[in-house]
């Protein structure tokens, strides 16, 4: 069980959380990577969560921005730190549909984002495999609703090859 640290903020201290509510948040992670599935994008989804709420949501854009760093959680980092008008994210939650890469592990280490927890592993491009880390005070969940994270992404790409 993970429960959220003081920070001086005006924020009340956030709930522990539950399965439950890892749940329910990668399903809406899930929403979001079925919006990128609908734009011909590769189907990758998250929100960011601080005090039990979504403050911010992202899916990849690297197509419809023609940008290789329009990833999912980028766009959910720069959504949430506008959000709460703040560089650095200890307080919040990214749920993620698929493992990140190096490059948002990277993102996620200067965000020092206090938890991240991700769906469907990425042997072939996850942080784990590129020798990518995130900061070392952040906790890390894996595998939540990783079957139909990775299902989404398999169905797109099996798509692709039938079109073309
Ligand atoms: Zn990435």
């Amino acid at each position: 069980m993970w429960v959220m640290c003081a920070f001086p903020c005006n924020l009340p201290p956030m709930k522990e959380t539950t399965p439950e509510t890892d749940l329910l948040y990668m399903r809406q992670a899930i929403r979001e990577a079925m919006k990128a599935y609908d734009m011909d994008e590769v189907p990758v989804g998250a929100v960011v969560v601080a005090n039990d709420q979504i403050i911010a949501r992202g899916h990849n854009l690297t197509e419809r921005l023609h940008d290789v760093t329009a990833h999912a959680e980028m766009q959910a980092i720069t959504a949430a730190s506008n959000a709460l008008g703040a560089k650095y994210l200890p307080d919040c939650t990214l749920y993620v549909t698929l493992e990140p890469c190096s490059m948002c592990a990277g993102a996620l280490f200067w965000s020092q984002i206090g938890r991240i927890v991700y769906g469907a592993s990425d042997a072939k491009r996850g942080y784990q495999t590129m020798g990518g880390q995130f900061h070392p005070k952040t906790l890390i969940t894996n595998g939540i609703e990783a079957d139909v994270c990775g299902d989404l992404l398999s169905e797109f790409f099996r798509s692709k090859r039938v079109r073309k």
